[in-house]
C-alpha cells in the first residue's frame, strides 16, 4: 500500500504577516518539480486566508490551523470555530498538539470534540499524541501512546479514515533539538501502527499516514523518513526557514 507522503509546518505563534506571505511564496516557488509529496502549513489563524489564496492553484500544498474550538458557534469570546476555519480558505487543522495539552489543559473529550466540529467542516484532522520523558524514562510510553490514541480515535468514524493524518510528537523532542533516533521512531510507528489497526483494521492502519514530529531537521530528516513506518513529518522550528523545509520536502 503506497500512503501520501506528507511534510507539514507548524508555524505556532511566529512571523509577521510579511514574513509568513514571503515564506509561504518561497516554498511554493522552491517546490516546483517536487511531485507526489503533500506540503501542508499551519500558520497563525489571521493568516489563513492570505495563505489559502497563495496555494489555491497547487495541487499538493493545503494550509492548516493550529486549532479550532470545540463548540460549533456562540459566546465563547476568543475562539475560532472549524467552520470558520473553513470558510477561510483552509482544508486541515491540528487536534491534540502537545502545547494545547499542556498549556492549555486539553483533555481527550475536548479533542473527540473539536475532531467531530472539524469533520462537520470539512477539515481533515492531523491528530498528534506522544510520550513525555518521564513516561519514556518509566517504560510507559507504549501504554501512554496507545492510550492517547484509542481514547480519542474511538470515536472517528471509520468512512473517513482516508483523510486522517496522525504524528508521533515525543514531547521531550518538541523543541529541544533532541530528536529520537531512526530506530525509536521506528519502533513506535510500527506500535501505532499496530494500534490503528485494533482501532479500525489491517486494512485502514496500512493506508493512514503516520507523520513524526520532534526537532525533526534539514540534517535529520532523510535518516527519519527512510524508516518503513515514518511516512513524514510534522516540523515546527525548521519548517520557518524555506531552505530548511525544501531540504526536508526532498529527504523522502
Ligand atoms: C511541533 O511543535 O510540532 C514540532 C515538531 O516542533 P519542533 O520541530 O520545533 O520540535
Amino acid at each position: 500500500m503506497k500512503r501520501k507522503k506528507i511534510v507539514a509546518g507548524n508555524w505556532k505563534m511566529n512571523l509577521s504577516w510579511v514574513e509568513a506571505f514571503d515564506l509561504a511564496t518561497s516554498i511554493k516557488e522552491k517546490s516546483e518539480g517536487v511531485a507526489g509529496i503533500q506540503k501542508i502549513i499551519f500558520p497563525p489563524l489571521p493568516y489563513l486566508q492570505m495563505l489559502s489564496v497563495i496555494v489555491e492553484d497547487e495541487a499538493d500544498f493545503f494550509v492548516g490551523a493550529q486549532n479550532c474550538s470545540e463548540h460549533e458557534k456562540g459566546a465563547y469570546t476568543g475562539e475560532v470555530s472549524a467552520e470558520m476555519i473553513e470558510s477561510a480558505g483552509a482544508s486541515f487543522v491540528l487536534v491534540g498538539h502537545s502545547e494545547r495539552r499542556m498549556y492549555f489543559s486539553e483533555t481527550n473529550e475536548q479533542l473527540i470534540q473539536k475532531i467531530n466540529q472539524a469533520l462537520k467542516s470539512d477539515l481533515k484532522i492531523i491528530f498528534c499524541f506522544g510520550e513525555h520523558l518521564n513516561e519514556r524514562n518509566n517504560n510507559l510510553h507504549f501504554e501512554t501512546v496507545k492510550q492517547q490514541l484509542v481514547e480519542v480515535l474511538k470515536h472517528y468514524p471509520k468512512e473517513k479514515t482516508n483523510e486522517l493524518l496522525i504524528a508521533y510528537e515525543p514531547v521531550w523532542a518538541i523543541g529541544t533539538g533532541e530528536t529520537a533516533t531512526p530506530a525509536q521512531a521506528q519502533e513506535m510507528h510500527a506500535f501505532v501502527r499496530k494500534t490503528l489497526s485494533e482501532i479500525f483494521s489491517n486494512e485502514i492502519a496500512q493506508t493512514i499516514s503516520i507523520l513524526y514530529g520532534g526537532s525533526c531537521n534539514a540534517q535529520n530528516a532523510k535518516e527519519l523518513f527512510s524508516c518503513e513506518d515514518v511516512d513524514g513529518g510534522l516540523i515546527g522550528g525548521a519548517s520557518l526557514k524555506a531552505e530548511d523545509f525544501c531540504i526536508i520536502m526532498n529527504s523522502f
